[in-house]
């Protein structure tokens, strides 16, 4: 078979990220952890208000990257910085970067410049 193919439009969720918290599900979660030397569990909502860090998109962090360099992409510090997983591994995020949620619950970041020319708002995929 060969042939012209367009892809089939599908439908993905994302949310625009700028600092720790904004994905809607990082805290979506409860959490586990020591208080007084006893293991206790928190709720998302808990860890939100501690101001723990997000579950989708976490602090970046790399002992080589100083926190206070300017990011080669958006010129902010990397302090400002998130972290998300992906199917390829660890990826940085930068302040304004919308988080992908693909077809498959995969994440992944995507810079404003080219979500804007891929993607346009959707009503809510059928099949979601
Ligand atoms: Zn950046």
């Amino acid at each position: 078979m060969s042939g012209f193919y367009r892809k089939k439009p599908v439908v993905i969720e994302a949310a625009q990220w700028f600092k720790n918290g904004d994905h809607p599900r990082d805290f979506a979660s409860e959490r586990d952890g020591f208080e007084n030397d006893e293991l206790r569990t928190w709720t998302g909502d808990e860890a939100r208000a501690l101001g723990w860090e997000g579950e989708i998109v976490r602090y970046f962090r790399d002992p080589d990257v100083p926190g206070d360099r300017e990011c080669e992409h958006c010129k902010a510090h990397m302090h400002w910085h998130g972290w998300t997983d992906t199917p390829e591994g660890g990826h940085i995020v930068c302040p304004g970067d919308w988080i992908i949620t693909g077809v498959k619950g995969e994440i992944y970041p995507c810079k404003p410049d080219i979500f804007e020319a891929t993607y346009e708002p959707a009503e809510e995929s059928a099949d979601a």
